[in-house]
């Protein structure tokens, strides 16, 4: 069998046909180069307009590097007709394996795209003898596709939530599909400010958004203002992950400056190695924080005491009817307002100022899991950390996409991979 009849069994053109293949001698790697040559009578089609064409001149060969072949790396070879379009001038024709001034055929990149699904993008990288930009262009070509051509009808519910990038406050904001049958990102934007999240409504557009039947957020002011504005109509609901995640946000502080309390007048170090077994809920634990936790409980500490607070909170999550839950939050913030404690305290104050949009939780009635939000932010921060050596935001937006965003991809005759 010959390396034509395999290429043309795997990536067939219509008005193309492949020539003589060579090995490259002199080549860093074992290299295999295809001819390829425009078939007979086969006319240009211009690369502006998409038309076909008179030709004009021939541009010098070019190399296109194609997937590879059992540790080879395969190029075509061809060199671009001219056409002369009475629109778009002289301009170079249009082909089917390649578009614009690329290296890599379209084939090679989503093969690249496919497998830093999978894999982060620097082993893709050594992996097929590329370099690291090559899979970033790849995959960065897969997600345009993939965005214009996904469908946004039918989205009832969406969570909107932010992630930190980088040191000093830099943030992204994510919204997310959160409806039962489809879940998805559905947009990556920087900041977190209320231009932000205007951006993502408009590209949603008014129709879209008015028939959102739930948004769910966090407490952060900018995007409650903007919910409110551009989806009144849609449930606003405070999720459960955002408020939990408050409340171990202050059990840690109380920890904190307990132990250095503790450590400076001197006493024993007992919240040593204790934050997880205070910040993870009691069936969670391991057996070593589960002895830890123990031995904590002997002490009137204040950490504890907070710990003791959120497990109480837990039964809040259990009511079925808004007003009952509403009384056992009022009655929940009373109890942590004489706590003494002030992150429990500033804790209260929060919840008592978004009272009704945290009962909307149960006028949702079930409707939003209460792991959903959670379980997205967990993948997009296991996206960044195999992100590494990503600089820009636009970067980690890309692989936000590519990895969370569910996005189409074309029908090929033959997959790679
Ligand atoms: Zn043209």
């Amino acid at each position: 069998m010959q390396l034509q009849t395999i290429l043309n069994r795997v990536e067939y053109f219509k008005s193309f046909v492949y020539g003589k293949a060579r090995w490259v001698e002199d080549a860093p790697r074992p290299t295999i180069e295809v001819e390829i040559q425009p078939r007979k009578n086969g006319r240009p089609i211009c690369s502006g307009c998409g038309k076909i064409r008179p030709g004009y001149d021939r541009l010098p060969e070019r190399r296109f590097e194609f997937v590879p072949l059992w540790g080879i790396a395969v190029f075509f070879v061809y060199a671009m007709r001219r056409v002369e379009c009475p629109e778009c001038g002289k301009v170079a024709e249009k082909v089917p394996w390649c578009d614009g001034k690329n290296r890599l055929t379209i084939t090679y990149r989503w093969f690249l795209a496919g497998w830093a699904k999978r894999l982060s993008w620097q082993e893709v990288s050594c992996t097929f003898g590329t370099c690291w930009q090559s899979v970033f262009r790849s995959v960065k070509h897969a997600v345009s596709w993939g965005l214009g051509h996904r469908c946004l009808e039918g989205i009832k519910a969406i969570g909107i939530d932010e992630i930190q990038w980088q040191r000093g406050q830099k943030y992204l904001t994510l919204v997310y599909q959160i409806d039962e049958d489809c879940r998805r990102l559905l947009w990556a934007g920087k900041d977190r400010t209320a231009k932000t999240l205007l951006r993502f409504f408009r590209m949603l557009g008014k129709a879209h958004s008015d028939r959102l039947d739930f948004v769910c957020s966090d407490m952060w002011q900018p995007y409650l203002k903007v919910i409110a504005k551009k989806a009144p109509l849609a449930i606003h609901v405070l999720d459960r992950f955002h408020i939990m995640a408050k409340m171990n946000k202050a059990i840690d502080q109380v920890r904190a400056s307990e132990a250095k309390r503790l450590e400076e007048d001197g006493y024993e170090p007992v919240l040593k190695h204790s934050r997880w077994c205070l910040l993870k809920r009691e069936e969670n634990l391991t057996e070593k924080q589960a002895v830890k936790l123990s031995e904590l409980l002997q002490y009137n500490l204040q950490s504890v005491r907070s710990r003791l607070m959120r497990e109480d909170f837990q039964r809040f999550w259990e009511y079925r009817y808004p007003a009952c839950a509403g009384k056992f939050l009022d009655e929940w913030c009373t109890r942590a307002m004489r706590s003494k404690i002030e992150p429990m305290k500033k804790v209260a104050k929060t919840l008592r100022r978004h009272r009704e949009l945290i009962l909307n939780w149960f006028r949702a009635e079930g409707t939003i899991s209460s792991g959903i939000v959670e379980g997205l932010n967990n993948k997009a921060k296991l996206t960044m950390r195999k992100a590494y050596g990503f600089r820009t935001a636009k970067a980690i937006e890309i692989a936000l996409y590519h990895q969370l965003g569910d996005l189409p991809e074309p029908q090929f005759t033959h997959e790679f991979w």
